[in-house]
């Protein structure tokens, strides 16, 4: 049998060089971040977790830290922020951050490379991938949501969603992979410990989407095309795993959408490693 070599990273890990990788290296209300890799060129989405954590996860999913090339910043909130100046630094890349959110959260970037504005609407392109921002209603200065492409490949990204204004599920619509807050159960977030001014600021339209909400988007964004949902910012307290899935899951059977694989996310462990040759 021919051997197959399979390309390795410099501690021997295997290493995905080809093709798009998408994987949601951690998502929760303590810490968020998304990677893209396209034939070795690496994006993040938000930089929210401990940067010694981004970086071996990186390694442990076969991307290495090295094809890094930009981290784009959804909003100013510390669990999308964290790491981002500090990684930024390390591996001498831009950040790309609005304005407003950059005068929100300046001093908690620490040392950073280079900064690049962006702004939704203004749609770039960052080596192989054009990248699309675009607005979401949240309680932060400035938030965005990001459809990205790259060859034939569309990925889209939204957390953080007061309210699922229609400019979000048209730019989301019919993206091959989409990563999609499903932030709480109605039931448990009204009899959990929130305070009740908490409770009411996640339910408002500057707040974040239920499971139910987040699947209606999804009935609505999926096409023929989509292949994979990753739901994104479960909260640890006012959601569960198993109801996440089986909400939206069951929402889009009774609506007759069953064509993509509909997958979990987690605080501090890396999502399924979506890998599309
Ligand atoms: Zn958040
Ligand atoms: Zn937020």
């Amino acid at each position: 049998m021919a051997e197959v070599s399979v390309p390795t990273d410099e501690a021997g890990l295997p290493v995905a060089s080809d093709g798009l990788v998408v994987c949601v290296l951690g998502s929760s209300s303590k810490g968020n971040s998304t990677l893209m890799s396209y034939h070795g060129s690496t994006i993040l989405i938000d930089a929210g977790l401990p940067k010694r954590y981004i970086i071996d996860t990186m390694r442990r999913i076969g991307i290495p830290p090295s094809g890094l090339q930009a981290i784009f910043v959804t909003h100013e909130h510390t669990d999308h922020i964290q790491s981002v100046g500090p990684l930024g630094a390390t591996f001498s890349v831009p950040i790309y951050i609005s304005d407003d959110s950059f005068f929100a959260c300046r001093e908690r970037l620490g040392d950073y490379h280079s900064k690049h504005t962006l702004e939704p609407g203004e749609q770039i392109e960052v080596g192989p991938f054009t990248v699309d921002p675009f607005h979401i209603p949240h309680d932060a200065l400035s938030n965005m949501g990001f459809r990205i492409e790259a060859g034939e490949r569309s990925v889209g990204v939204a957390t953080d969603i007061g309210w699922l204004e229609n400019t979000i599920v048209d730019k989301l619509k019919g993206c091959e992979v989409l990563v999609l807050e499903s932030n709480y159960d109605p039931g448990m977030l009204k009899t959990g410990p929130y305070p009740r001014q908490l409770k009411q600021r996640i339910m408002s339209n500057r707040g974040h989407i239920s499971n139910l909400e987040s699947a209606k988007a999804l009935e609505l964004m999926i096409t023929e095309r989509t292949r994979h949902v990753l739901l994104a910012h479960l909260s640890e307290i006012n959601n569960e795993p198993l109801i996440a899935a089986e909400t939206v899951h069951s929402y889009l059977k009774d609506k007759g959408v069953e064509g993509p694989l509909i997958h979990l996310t987690y605080p501090m462990t890396p999502s399924v490693r979506i890998h599309i040759r």
